[in-house]
């Protein structure tokens, strides 16, 4: 089945109108305290196509925290900079059917860079490479895959969850003690935790989804990852990226995607282009309630799922 950009804003219409009685299910994560100031009926949806054609509905200028998203970017870049077979030496690629903030994700090593101790040992083979420049060359990256000028941090997102990370301060601490993290613990602990409070909107991911659909090349011809390292990073988004709801979720929308806990989500349709949503209600496994759900709407709608032809 083809992709039919020409209708795809009246599928976003109808998708937004069709989820919008779910809006008031769910639960915002209340662990970072600051993501409880977002609007919970907030909504945004949008798609990108591999050429550059762009579509979006909702609040489409709400911005919001990238949070787990940005382990996609992490691990991309980690790939890049180590080698596949480097990195896969502290994370795999098993979905450990855990929840994301679970250590015992953690064994001789993490499960997979898609949970947050795999992404804490990700971001330290980063810190470990890049040093102090670390966190400046994770932006330039996220601006590089989306082809945009200019992203920022939302500090205040970030000190909040300094302040209340106990869980992945236990990770981190693990991690060094079996051998995964290289020492530095705490700065890698912050690398992460900014990396988390990336600023972006729903035509921000969508556009990174996009150029990982195009096998790592831009809309404007530019490459930006290999297609080793996509290859890698999209299968790992399917079978991990939604959690320990990944299986259900895959079976449902068909689309390799990763959420983040502000309550965005990002989709490749390789070959086709990038999804992405915002809704910042959540379902019990952490990823957005309705987001889910107008994704598994808008495959069906744009036949986007990989497992239909
Ligand atoms: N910053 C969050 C954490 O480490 C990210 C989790 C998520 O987005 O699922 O807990």
């Amino acid at each position: 089945m083809t992709v039919k950009v020409e209708n795809s804003l009246e599928y976003l219409e109808q998708v937004m109108e069709e989820t919008q009685q779910y809006q008031d299910l769910g639960v915002m994560a209340s662990y970072i305290p600051e993501l409880l100031k977002a609007d919970p009926k907030a909504f945004s949806l949008c798609y990108a196509d591999v050429n550059g054609s762009i579509v979006s509905v909702g609040s489409t200028d709400q911005t919001f925290t990238l949070q787990s998203v940005s382990k996609v970017i992490t691990f991309g870049m980690a790939i890049q900079t180590h080698g596949k077979e480097q990195v896969f030496k502290y994370v795999g690629t098993e979905n450990g059917g855990m929840p994301f903030d679970d250590i015992r994700n953690i064994s001789e090593k993490v499960v997979n860079p898609m949970v947050n101790a795999g992404a804490i040992a990700v971001a330290g083979l980063l810190h470990e490479h890049y040093g102090s420049r670390v966190s400046g060359l994770i932006a330039e990256e996220v601006k590089k895959l989306a082809g945009v000028d200019q992203v920022c941090h939302d500090m205040d997102v970030y000190y909040s969850e300094l302040a209340t990370a106990t869980k992945n301060k236990a990770i981190a601490h693990y991690l060094y003690h079996m051998g995964l993290l290289p020492g530095q613990v705490e700065e890698v602990l912050e690398t992460y935790i900014l990396q988390c409070a990336l600023l972006g909107d729903t035509q921000l991911l969508a556009k990174i989804g996009a150029t990982l659909a195009n096998g790592g090349v831009r809309a404007d011809g530019v490459r930006v990852w290999s297609r080793d390292t996509v290859e890698v990073v999209v299968a790992v988004m399917a079978n991990c990226g939604m959690y320990d709801h990944s299986g259900d979720y895959m079976a449902r929308v068909g689309i390799p995607s990763k959420s983040g806990v502000s309550g965005c989500l990002m989709g490749v349709a390789p070959g086709k282009g990038g999804v992405s949503s915002y809704a910042p209600n959540l379902n019990e496994f952490g990823n957005s309630l309705r987001g889910t759900l107008a994704l598994e709407s808008l495959s069906k709608k744009m036949g986007l799922n990989i497992f239909i032809p």
